[in-house]
């Protein structure tokens, strides 16, 4: 189980970090995959635009592979037992764990106007939609793992309270570790709304991502051989190792050791490499949400899936819980 917020485009980051995964966990697995829209109103109240940013999740999901009839592919407003759950975890989450979540910090930071109870409880929620469906394997960023923690907590502290109902989520990445995509400027990582020139969208044309990937931040090179690398130097390799050749990384790692670099020709490499990922993901997109019909049948087939695991779970929640009066 794993989510999206529709709070803007989506780029490479949650590419690799997530549905990436998802992907092929939907070839292995019970998968449920939802558009976060409940999450994204803490920090995005206005919903003038929430519709049509749905619309763009669910068509990028599509367009990078995710099959709709073979994961639920969901809205997460779509299911109201997720709100029945969050209620219920909201009194085994205390007020000291929520306030000391780094996310939760960096949003007060970013949005001090609107320090809602509902940028609080993130987690809670968060927990609330993944153990909804008895999920073990949580894809997700690197950005994420202290969510997971949180939410395994929360899972555990139910089950202790109240008996075992669900499974021990993990956060989950078929490589060896949590992916963290990192932005061209050498400062943190790609996102949908920071440093979007920085940001390599899914929905960016190419002439926008060759421009991107050649500001990226670069020096003059090495002069002793094998120097380690800048941080700066190190994203950029990192962003090649997402989409170009073996042979390709190769070539500029052994210029970078014997420092014969040159930053100019590896970013026309690296741009013409993301050129050739992201187009055709970017034009199967465009098709998919110019069908509005068939993104409603989406929504509708994911949405039955999602209720009828969910509602499954609360039968077991609410009887555990004593809830259940005759
Ligand atoms: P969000 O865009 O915050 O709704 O995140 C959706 C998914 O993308 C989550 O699993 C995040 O961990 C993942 N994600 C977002 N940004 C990055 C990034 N720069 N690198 C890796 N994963 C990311």
């Amino acid at each position: 189980m794993s989510g999206i917020r529709p709070t803007g485009f989506l780029h490479l980051g949650n590419y690799f970090g997530a549905v990436k995964n998802y992907v092929r966990l939907q070839n292995e697995f019970e998968c449920y995959f939802m558009v976060a829209d409940l999450h994204s109103l803490t920090t995005h109240p206005d919903t003038k635009e929430l519709k049509t940013n749905v619309q763009r999740v669910l068509s990028e999901n599509i367009a990078c592979g995710l099959d709709p009839d073979n994961a639920a592919l969901y809205c997460q407003s779509h299911v109201y037992e997720t709100s029945e759950l969050y209620l219920y975890l909201n009194m085994l989450a205390y007020i000291g764990e929520l306030e000391k979540t780094v996310t939760f910090k960096d949003k007060v930071r970013q949005h001090e106007n609107n320090v809602n109870a509902g940028l609080l409880t993130y987690p809670v929620l968060q927990t609330a939609d993944i153990i909804l469906h008895r999920a073990s394997y949580v894809p997700v960023g690197k950005d994420q793992e202290q969510h997971l923690e949180m939410a395994r907590q929360f899972a555990n502290r139910f089950n202790h309270r109240y008996g075992d109902v669900f499974p021990e989520p993990h956060a989950f990445n078929y490589g060896d570790e949590l992916v963290k995509v990192p932005s061209l400027d050498g400062a943190g990582k790609m996102s949908k709304s920071e440093n979007q020139y920085a940001t390599l969208y899914l929905s960016d044309d190419d002439e926008l991502i060759r421009k991107k990937v050649m500001k990226a931040k670069t020096d003059s090179g090495p002069t002793e051989p094998n120097t380690p690398k800048p941080d700066y130097i190190e994203n950029i390799f990192a962003l090649m190792k997402l989409v170009s050749a073996d042979d390709v990384i190769k070539k500029f790692e052994e210029d970078y050791a014997t420092c014969s670099i040159r930053y100019g020709d590896m970013k026309k490499q690296l741009g013409e490499d993301m050129v050739s990922f992201i187009a055709p993901i970017r034009e199967k997109a465009d098709n998919i949400r110019n069908n509005e019909q068939y993104l409603k049948e989406v929504m509708e087939k994911g949405a039955e899936k999602a209720r009828k695991s969910a509602k499954a779970t609360m039968e077991l929640v609410r009887k555990a819980m004593g809830l259940n009066y005759y």
